[in-house]
């Protein structure tokens, strides 16, 4: 379906097309499981990214494996674009709906199917709540260890479909380090089994593809994770820094000492300012910025790597250095961190969750290029990195209400995308493409680089329905790259101006 074609549907259009598309999915689904009206879509209208918006002409609510089967098959025939929706917590508008398409909420797929506690793995569906699986997981002492802040809400599916991380991902990797095997369907319709239970699958190691595919190639029903051991102890070191360049070098300088703390994670004293307003975390307000460094495994080795690590950070210019000394201590030290996001959303009507890589050692530099963009673009920004990953989370804080601000916000996040890539970065660390970041791909492929990652798409969904319009730039969607291709002519797949 092209954006013309979108552009150009009359309402009758639309109504006639919704009427096709409900007659052929109640052929499938029960009717409690269709919803078309606009008051029950509109919740469905975007993810966490909720300065675009677009309703879907039909939202799906499978509950059973032969009913996605079925619905995509369906949809396969009629040409209508699919968006798989798990919690919709994204913040890239990766769930956001096509206008002429269905939604397929996964939110019914939350069962636990298995927790085996000898082979250190759980069986579970796409909808069930990352938390719920290592609540699941603790009577047996074992934990799934991918800890997303919105890890309270956000459903294994989009982990999966996001790669997603969290603040223990440093030592523990991200989702892609902690899956086993991926179960879904196909745009047509055709089941899919990516990875294996074992150690390792035979051919092209297809399970790292699609985990981090941004909903592009499959929709996935099922996931094995792996889980580990809980720690039998963890602590965790708030250090306050009179300076951004000190605490950038603070962090380097830890993982150069050879620790990789369980987590390291920085905020800016705006941010800091915005969430102590909030939970009442206890952390420095007249730092510049704070390090939370934790330590976790045996009490000897805490003991040992908490000492070590404040040597580091002493020698680093610390100003003020606290070890929590229980678990309740620790736990509020992170409920700050965890917290980071809704306590802007107290200070601001609206905030752009920006979300880029840099190298670790130039923290400061880019921290320091953000507040010079904050004059240039006249918007505040607070920021929280994955200090540890180098993963930057710009807040960029506007209101969508007001046209001008929100066209200076999206310029302040290309810009700060822009000047990531320039220091050796990415456009994305964990939270995806999405819409969001369409152009900036631009900024890091060429347009060869995106025409591979579309015939990849193109293998899996050669109708291009399947989250069409996300993730990867094409003609219609990137003007520069829009350009080469005209220039250039490389690329000739006749699907290709679809989106
Ligand atoms: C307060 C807050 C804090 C956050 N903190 C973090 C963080 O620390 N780390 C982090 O990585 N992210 C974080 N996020 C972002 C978000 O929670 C993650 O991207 C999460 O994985 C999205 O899961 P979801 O179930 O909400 O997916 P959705 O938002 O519903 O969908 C996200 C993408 O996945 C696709 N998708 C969803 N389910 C499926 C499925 N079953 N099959 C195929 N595709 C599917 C969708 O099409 C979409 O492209 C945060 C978000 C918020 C609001």
């Amino acid at each position: 379906m092209n954006t013309d074609r979108i552009a150009t549907a009359t309402p009758s259009e639309r109504a006639r097309r919704q009427a096709q598309i409900v007659q052929a999915l109640g052929a499938h689904v029960p009717a409690h499981a269709l919803l078309w009206h606009s008051e029950d879509t509109t919740p469905y209208e975007c993810d966490g990214l909720t300065a675009y918006r677009q309703r879907p002409l039909v939202v799906c609510l499978p509950e059973t494996e032969p009913q996605v089967q079925a619905v995509l098959q369906a949809c396969h025939a009629l040409e209508v674009p699919v968006v798989a929706r798990g919690a919709g917590t994204g913040l890239s508008g990766g769930a956001m709906p096509h206008a002429l398409g269905v939604v397929l909420s996964l939110a019914k797929f939350n069962r636990i199917l298995q927790v085996d506690a000898y082979s250190r793995t759980a069986v579970v569906q796409c909808g069930v709540r990352n938390l719920a699986i290592s609540e699941a997981a603790a009577p047996y002492g074992l934990y799934y260890a991918p800890d997303p802040s919105s890890q309270i809400a956000c459903t294994i599916g989009g982990n999966v479909a996001e790669n997603s991380g969290g603040v223990h991902c440093l030592k523990y990797g991200l989702t892609v380090h902690n899956v086993l095997e991926v179960k879904g369907f196909t745009m047509a319709g055709e089941p899919v089994t990516f990875g294996s239970q074992a150690l390792d699958t035979p051919g092209y190691d297809l399970l790292a593809a699609v985990i981090g595919s941004e909903g592009m190639l499959a929709v996935v029903t099922e996931v094995t994770v792996r889980l580990i051991p809980k720690p039998q102890l963890a602590r965790c070191i708030m250090a306050s820094f009179d300076d951004v360049r000190k605490a950038g070098a603070a962090v380097a300088a830890v993982i150069a000492a050879g620790i990789i703390p369980a987590g390291l994670e920085m905020m800016d004293k705006p941010m800091t300012a915005a969430v102590e307003d909030f939970v009442q975390a206890g952390y420095d307000l007249t730092a510049e910025a704070i390090l939370l460094c934790e330590s976790d495994g045996t009490p000897e080795e805490v003991a040992e790597e908490i000492e070590r690590m404040s040597a580091v950070l002493r020698d680093a210019g610390a100003t003020a250095i606290t070890v929590s000394e229980n678990e309740a201590e620790r736990l509020r030290f992170w409920s700050g961190r965890k917290n980071a996001f809704p306590a802007s959303g107290r200070i601001s009507p609206d905030y752009m969750c920006m979300d880029s890589t840099i190298p670790r050692k130039r923290l400061a530099d880019i921290l320091l290029a953000i507040q010079a963009m904050e004059q240039k673009y006249q918007l505040r920004c607070a920021n929280v990195f994955h200090a540890g990953d180098g993963n930057l989370h710009p807040l960029i804080l506007f209101d969508a209400n007001d046209a001008d601000q929100l066209h200076r916000c999206e310029l302040f996040g290309a810009d700060i995308l822009e000047t990531s890539v320039a220091m050796g970065g990415t456009v994305t660390g964990e939270h995806g493409v999405g819409v969001e970041k369409l152009n900036s791909m631009c900024t890091q492929f060429s347009a060869e680089e995106n025409a591979q990652m579309f015939a990849l798409k193109a293998a899996f969904d050669p109708l291009g329905l399947l989250n069409p319009g996300k993730v990867i730039p094409t003609l219609n969607r990137c003007a520069e790259y829009g350009k080469m291709l005209v220039r250039g002519g490389q690329i000739s797949h006749p699907d290709l101006p679809r989106f």
